[in-house]
């Protein structure tokens, strides 16, 4: 799960909208439109692990292998 930082409401991530910018990595929250950061820590030719770092990790909040190759640099 992902939770927005700003409104707390939690995403699955096959829902949250990821997009990165100069800020980096992150997901725009769909109800508040609150910016909240994501890191990927998947190998750079491997698929995507994406964690966020600003919430205490949990069993919730494993690592995510993305379906798609890494597209995110
Ligand atoms: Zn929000």
């Amino acid at each position: 799960m992902l939770a927005c930082l700003k409104c707390l409401t939690l995403w699955v991530f096959s829902e949250a909208d990821l997009a990165v910018d100069d800020r980096g990595l992150h997901f725009i929250c769909a109800h508040c439109g609150g910016h909240n950061k994501l890191i990927n820590i998947g190998s750079p030719k491997g698929p995507m692990e994406l964690i966020q770092p600003d919430i205490t990790p949990t069993d919730t909040n494993r690592p995510f292998t993305w379906p798609e190759p890494n597209s995110f640099g």
